[in-house]
Formats: C-alpha cells, sequence, structure tokens
C-alpha cells in the first residue's frame, strides 16, 4: 500500500474509456464548447484495452482494490464488455463498477452483466422531461433512463442513481426523485452542483448544499444517518423510515473530504491525475508506449503519490486566482 503526504492510500481507481459523450449536459460539456469542431482524442491517442489492463494490473499492485469506469460515456467505447471481463480478472481488484448517463444501457446492460460487472452509477438529474430534455442537452426523454434502470435491476445490477442538483435549474425534483427511487427501492445520491473544469459557468448561489436538501426532505419524508461502511465512503447516507431505501448526499462544496481521498483517475489518454480539480496530470501513456519495465512505471507512478498533496475542495474559498482545471467530461467525475 503506497500512502501520499497527508497518509491517503492509493485505494481507488477511476479510469475514463472515452472523453466523447451523446449528451451535453449543460453543467459538464456545455454545447457550444464541446461541438463538432471540439477536438477529442484520436482513436490513437486513446488507451487501448491491453494498455488500460496493464496500467489496472499495475495499480492493483500498489493496493488499488476499487476500479470504478468512466468517461465521457463510457458505453460508447465499442467493445466496453470485453475490457469489463479484463478488468475483473485481475487479482486484488474486489469491487468493479460503471458510471454512466444509462442512455445506451436498455441495448447494453445484459453484455455487461455477462462479462462480470455488478454496480452501476447511472446518472439522472430529473423526472421531469422538459427540465431533463434540456439538462442533457439532446432532447432525450427521462423514460429513456429509466427503461434502462428498470432494465439494470431486472438483470440485478447492484444501481444507484446520481442526480447534481444546480438552483433555479432542477431543485424542484429533489422530492419527486427521491419519491420515486423510495418506492423502487433504489438508492438516490444527491450531488452538490461543482466547480469543475473552466466552462459549466459555476458559481455558489447555484450550489445547493446537503444542508438545504436534507432540509427539503425532511419536510417530506422520515430520514434517519446511516453509518459509513468503510473509510473514504464519499456519501453520507440516509435511510427513508419504513423502507429499506437510501438517499445520500456528495458534498464535495459545502462538507469536503479531502482528508480521506484515496483516488487517482486516470485519462482516456493515459493521463494520472491525483484530484478532480487538477491542471497538469502524468502521461504514462508515453511510459506504456516506450516499453517501460513495470518496475518503472511503478516507482513513477509511486513518486508521484507519495508526493500527493491534494486538497482543493478543502481548500476551494481561500483560493486567489481560478487556475485552469481539467474538464469533468475528459477526467470523469
Ligand atoms: N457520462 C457518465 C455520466 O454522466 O454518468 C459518466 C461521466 S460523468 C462526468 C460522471 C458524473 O459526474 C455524473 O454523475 C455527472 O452527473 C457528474 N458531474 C458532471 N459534472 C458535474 C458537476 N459540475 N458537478 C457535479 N457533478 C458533475
Ligand atoms: Fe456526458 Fe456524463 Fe458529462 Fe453529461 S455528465 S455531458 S452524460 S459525461
Ligand atoms: Fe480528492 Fe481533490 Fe476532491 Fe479533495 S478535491 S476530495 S483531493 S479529488
Amino acid at each position: 500500500m503506497i500512502t501520499d503526504q497527508f497518509n491517503r492510500p492509493l485505494h481507488d481507481l477511476r479510469i475514463s474509456v472515452t472523453d466523447r459523450c451523446n449528451f451535453r449536459c449543460q453543467y459538464c460539456m456545455p454545447a457550444e464548447i464541446f461541438g463538432p469542431d471540439f477536438p477529442f482524442l484520436s482513436k490513437n491517442e486513446v488507451l487501448s484495452f491491453e494498455e488500460i489492463e496493464r496500467l489496472a494490473k499495475l495499480f492493483a499492485d500498489l493496493g488499488v482494490k476499487k476500479i470504478r469506469l468512466t468517461g465521457g460515456e463510457p458505453l460508447l467505447r465499442r467493445g466496453l464488455p470485453e475490457l469489463i471481463e479484463k478488468l475483473t480478472r485481475i487479482e486484488g481488484i474486489t469491487d468493479m463498477g460503471l458510471t454512466t448517463n444509462g442512455l445506451l444501457l436498455s441495448r447494453l446492460a445484459e453484455d455487461l452483466y455477462d462479462a462480470g460487472l455488478r454496480r452501476l452509477n447511472i446518472s439522472l438529474d430529473a423526472l421531469d422531461d422538459n427540465i431533463f430534455k434540456k439538462l442533457n442537452g439532446r432532447g432525450v426523454s427521462s423514460r429513456e433512463i429509466l427503461a434502462g434502470i428498470d432494465k439494470a435491476c431486472e438483470m440485478g445490477f447492484e444501481v444507484k442513481v446520481n442526480m447534481v442538483v444546480q438552483r433555479g435549474v432542477n431543485d424542484q425534483e429533489i422530492v419527486p426523485m427521491a419519491a420515486y427511487f423510495r418506492e423502487k427501492g433504489i438508492s438516490l445520491r444527491f450531488i452538490e452542483f461543482m466547480d469543475v473544469g473552466n466552462s459549466n459557468g459555476w458559481n455558489m448561489e447555484k450550489v445547493i448544499t446537503k444542508k438545504e436538501m436534507y432540509e427539503i426532505l425532511s419536510s417530506h419524508f422520515e430520514l434517519e444517518p446511516v453509518d459509513a461502511a468503510y473509510f473514504g465512503e464519499v456519501a453520507k447516507r440516509y435511510r427513508f423510515k419504513e423502507s429499506n431505501a437510501e438517499v445520500g448526499f456528495i458534498t464535495s462544496v459545502s462538507e469536503s473530504f479531502c482528508s480521506s481521498c484515496t483516488r487517482a483517475r486516470i485519462s482516456a489518454d493515459g493521463k494520472l491525475y491525483t484530484c478532480l480539480f487538477a491542471s497538469h496530470g502524468t502521461d504514462l501513456r508515453a511510459f506504456l508506449r516506450d516499453r517501460s519495465s513495470d518496475e518503472t512505471i511503478k516507482t513513477k507512478i509511486t513518486s508521484i503519490w507519495s508526493k500527493r498533496a491534494d486538497r482543493y475542495s478543502d481548500q476551494r474559498n481561500n483560493l486567489q486566482t481560478p487556475k485552469k482545471k481539467i474538464e469533468m467530461s475528459y477526467i470523469g467525475g
């Protein structure tokens, strides 16, 4: 196990398998910026499955136990089940998950399950179609995502739904979403709108904090707190009384959790980032492609992680000049 400057172990790894997406969520990939001329990565720039597998094995050797695949939209990556099969076979990896916007799920759920995937986080920001169609920037109906969620549940996946909440955009959906997923027995996690990237027009007024969301929810439902299941669990969870369903809050803005952040991220072109709000990554693809040995790459990763001192969310309010950050769609959340 390797640890950083604040004694945080390297425990989980997010791997982005593509920087492309079939949505244009305003808060992540605004269509004005991610238009037809946007310089997305070329096929050759993106890591191959073999390269991803090799990196994942090296990270597992260094103590990583959890892998989550993300994007862009990971289900757009052709042949994804083949990669999942490779990754689930790696010794030491005990937990594999995938985060998706759910649009291709009805079509792909079976193949993903057969490949060994069991955990899915599905993003859905509103049930109301007028709101959702605007939010996803592609006019996709929430019914399509709900059908994907139903399909995933039928297949036996452990499903969580993620909702990014923005004031004046979808806050009126907090209660209907909670009621709908409570009924279905599916965990819903409310995510505070974050200042990731440089293009989503973030400001503090648009953030609805966990405290505020909790107050809204408790005027409709009785909630009781649930203990964290493990060190570094990101969501603060609550159970509905007289139901097994839960809600969680991801409080990156109002109650930062940098002190227990054990996560590294790899972009689709193989750069290693030690924080979601980083400006620079380390090009691991160069090591993979110049035939560096496993030991050389592991030494590099160890050196980066042991120097890591990131705590952006802890420091957010005291940062003077905004720095240029990587985009969420590139690093995968
Ligand atoms: N396309 C997939 C999806 O939407 O689930 C995976 C990638 S997406 C970048 C991962 C997660 O980041 C999603 O749950 C999305 O809602 C969340 N996200 C994107 N931009 C965000 C922001 N500005 N603040 C908070 N969460 C954000
Ligand atoms: Fe695509 Fe996910 Fe970003 Fe929406 S949040 S634009 S679905 S990557
Ligand atoms: Fe981890 Fe960076 Fe987020 Fe803090 S701001 S929790 S260090 S990713």
